[in-house]
């Protein structure tokens, strides 16, 4: 598992020390690469990931490309499906299908939101659970609500990781998630309640979440909103990750004051963003092993 050296303290005692997400994936990149190479060397085959576009939303098209070029640059294949936003539930699913049983095809990553027409949950459970490489299907979920092996939706799955390089202890820690969507904060939360910290969930009908905040050990802003966790309710020694991303670069933690108080935090960007495609690429390379028989 990659580490994060310790480093000198910062020469301003008060500051927090940051958690450097950009050099942790730069470091399971380089591992997802060498696993890649090793699975050519092995089977003359590459880990593929089949990445699937409805319309042309152009952050969507971005994402994509970015995700796609990761990939290639890292010895993963990747076959690319672009629909028109006009198509139905029924050929999506057909098309996911498809791939599903293309034994040419190891990870499998629908871009959503797919457009209001369509039935997304249909469309993310014509992922065989072997490919969901991006943890979007229920069997995903349900496994990792169980504790089970099986793949996480990847920005929780990076933040996992990051407070792992750094040694977070999480046992007995009171963890507080602000944001419950099914891709980040739902998930974070039941991550860390399987590490065993006690966990607390936030949300927008959570009254005086100020309180609650400020009781956090942990706390995991994911909420979409610039600066919306005040630096004066952080308590003092938290970690905190922000998972936030707004316009402008900003985060949803008012950084500046909360490094005043944290012991450790992410910054935005440099933070939790780097290590999404990175937790991506790590999971189509294992499941490209499972499905060789590698692993
Ligand atoms: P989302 O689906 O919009 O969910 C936002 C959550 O915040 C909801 O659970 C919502 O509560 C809650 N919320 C909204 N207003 C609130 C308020 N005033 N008080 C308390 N809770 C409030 O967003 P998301 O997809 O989880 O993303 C959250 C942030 O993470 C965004 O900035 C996004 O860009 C970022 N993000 C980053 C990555 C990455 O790779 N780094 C990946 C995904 C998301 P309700 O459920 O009650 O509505």
């Amino acid at each position: 598992m990659a580490r994060i050296q310790q480093s000198a303290q910062p020469s301003d005692q008060r500051s927090a020390r940051l958690m450097d997400g950009t050099g942790l994936a730069r470091s399971i990149v380089a591992s997802s690469a060498e696993a890649a190479a090793d699975i050519r060397r092995r089977t003359g085959t590459s880990p593929c990931l089949a990445t699937v576009l409805v319309g042309e939303d152009p952050a969507s098209v971005t994402y994509v490309r970015m995700k796609r070029a990761r990939c290639e640059k890292a010895g993963i294949t990747s076959r690319h499906v672009a629909l028109p936003a006009s198509v139905g539930t029924a050929e999506l699913v057909d098309t996911i299908g498809a791939l599903s049983a293309d034994p040419d095809v190891h990870g499998i990553l629908l871009q959503h939101p797919v457009g209001p027409h369509i039935d997304e949950r249909a469309a993310f459970e014509a992922i065989d659970p072997a490919k969901d490489v991006d943890g979007v299907t229920m069997h995903s979920f349900a496994a990792m609500g169980f504790g089970l092996p099986g793949f996480v939706s990847c920005t929780p799955g990076g933040i996992m990781r990051l407070l792992d390089a750094y040694d977070v202890d999480l046992t007995g820690k009171h963890a507080v998630v602000v944001g419950r969507s099914a891709i980040l904060g739902k998930p974070a939360g039941l991550l860390l309640l399987g590490r065993d910290a006690t966990v607390t969930y936030c949300h927008s009908r959570t009254t005086d979440l100020s309180a609650i905040v400020r009781e956090a050990d942990v706390l995991l802003a994911a909420v979409g909103r610039p600066r919306f966790i005040a630096g004066a309710d952080i308590k003092p020694g938290a970690v905190v990750i922000d998972a936030g991303y707004n316009p402008g670069n900003v985060g949803d933690v008012d950084f500046d004051a909360a490094r005043e108080r944290a012991s450790l935090i992410t910054p935005v960007p440099g933070g939790v963003g780097p290590m999404t495609i990175a937790v991506l690429l790590a999971q189509t390379v294992e499941a490209a092993q499972r499905q060789l028989g590698l692993g």
